[in-house]
């Protein structure tokens, strides 16, 4: 069976080296020159790094990663602790894959690096994609056909290929935007910082977390704004205006948002859920089919699942077998990808609360369900029984 993957985001490469693992002769086609060092931080929950085990990349990637013990939530004024959740070793035991944090690009290296040289195609911008009972067929920007049993459309979350397939509708403005940003370690070392934790206020909530074992803080400050934002991961903010934004926050926040210096702004988009991914041998997968907001920290996760199921759904499959075998990879993904999608736009409601009795009654849900679950709630996307085998 040959297929095109269609971008190589953490997506596309996953499909790819999924679809390999299954046996089969895979093309992946990025628009972009090279793969480069955008984004900053990502979080991987063992839902995702147990594919990168069965991928045989988890130790490359967990080299260049950091492994946290637990999460705090904690309140935006003072920084008192609301809850915490564990993510380390009995994690680890339990779900049977690490929780990881990583630096986008060293996650994107890692893949592209397993993928053969041959078999990945930069520069290549997809301008169509057509199909007929026999076979799909990608059109590359310079003219070129390439032609396939299986086209997995991995083009990120402005996907032209979702238009080509379903027609007009665009990314929706979830609004809420992003003040991105990394230190160095030195840089922040003298404020006693918690080593991975939320804190939730009024309109907003700061994530911060270590990356490259230590060296670099990675921190994501989100806040409610009306105010439409570039989805971009380069775009800069205006000086300064990220302590406007968090004026009254924890002085040890605003340190680290001052010492940042010039920040990235990024507007936070989302899908609308679709009520079908694919037609015949032409599928959407990861953000394309999915953008989520980022407040589970499950985007990519959900995408490397895609991968991973679309793979084991495809084992064995010949060329006639395509389309049958692509149906019964969005019926098991589309509910699950979706439910996450919801669930992490529930988190962002919460996570927002202003002062007063709904967020009093949101902290003392977070204590409860701490103690009845201390892997807390997100862990309820890291199922482990979704994948054929290991
Ligand atoms: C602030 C923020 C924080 C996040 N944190 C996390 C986190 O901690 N954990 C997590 O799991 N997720 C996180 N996410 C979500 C995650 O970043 C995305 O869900 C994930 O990167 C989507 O991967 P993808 O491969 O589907 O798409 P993309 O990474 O967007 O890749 C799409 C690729 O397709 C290429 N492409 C597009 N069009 C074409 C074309 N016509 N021809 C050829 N190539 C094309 C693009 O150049 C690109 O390389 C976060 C997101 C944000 C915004």
């Amino acid at each position: 069976m040959r297929a095109i993957v269609v971008g190589a985001g953490i997506g596309g490469l996953t499909a790819t080296l999924s679809l390999r693992r299954a046996g089969h002769d895979v093309t992946v086609v990025e628009q972009t020159r090279r793969l480069t060092e955008i984004g900053a931080g990502i979080q991987l929950a063992p839902n995702a790094t147990r594919v990168l085990r069965r991928l045989g990349l988890l130790d490359a990637v967990a080299a260049q990663a950091t492994r946290p013990d637990h999460v705090t939530f904690r309140t935006w004024s003072d920084g008192s602790e609301i809850c915490r959740y564990v993510i380390g070793r009995d994690a680890e035991e339990e779900f049977g894959a690490p929780y990881l944090q990583v630096h986008r690009a060293d996650l994107q290296q890692a893949l592209a690096a397993a993928v053969p040289p041959d078999a990945l195609r930069l520069d290549t911008p997809v301008v169509g994609i057509d199909q007929d009972d026999k076979a799909a067929r990608v059109t590359t920007a310079s003219g070129e056909q390439l032609e396939a049993d299986l086209v997995v459309a991995a083009d990120g979350i402005r996907s032209p290929a979702r238009q080509w397939l379903f027609g007009a509708d665009d990314a929706v403005f979830s609004r809420t935007a992003a003040y991105r940003a990394l230190l160095p370690a030195a840089e922040v070392a003298d404020l006693d910082l918690p080593r991975y934790a939320g804190w939730l206020g009024p309109g907003g909530h700061v994530v911060h977390y270590w990356l490259r074992r230590g060296e670099l803080l990675n921190v994501v400050a989100v806040f409610v704004t009306e105010h439409q934002a570039q989805e971009s991961w380069t775009a800069r903010a205006e000086p300064g205006e990220q302590l406007r934004t968090f004026a009254g926050w924890d002085p040890r926040l605003l340190t680290v948002l001052e010492r940042a210096g010039q920040v990235l702004r990024y507007g936070i988009h989302t899908r609308a859920p679709l009520p079908r991914w694919h037609i015949g041998r032409v599928t959407l997968l990861g953000d394309s089919a999915h953008a989520m907001v980022p407040f589970q920290a499950q985007g990519a996760a959900q995408a490397v699942m895609d991968a991973a199921v679309l793979g084991d759904c495809l084992t064995d499959a010949g060329p006639d077998d395509v389309p049958d075998a692509v149906d019964r990879y969005v019926r098991r993904r589309i509910p699950a990808a979706t439910a996450v999608q919801a669930g992490s736009a529930r988190a962002g409601d919460d996570y927002h609360l202003p002062d007063g009795p709904e967020a009093e009654a949101r902290d003392a849900r977070m204590v409860e369900l701490a103690a009845e679950n201390r892997f807390g709630p997100h862990s309820a996307a890291w199922p482990m029984d979704v994948l054929s085998g290991p």
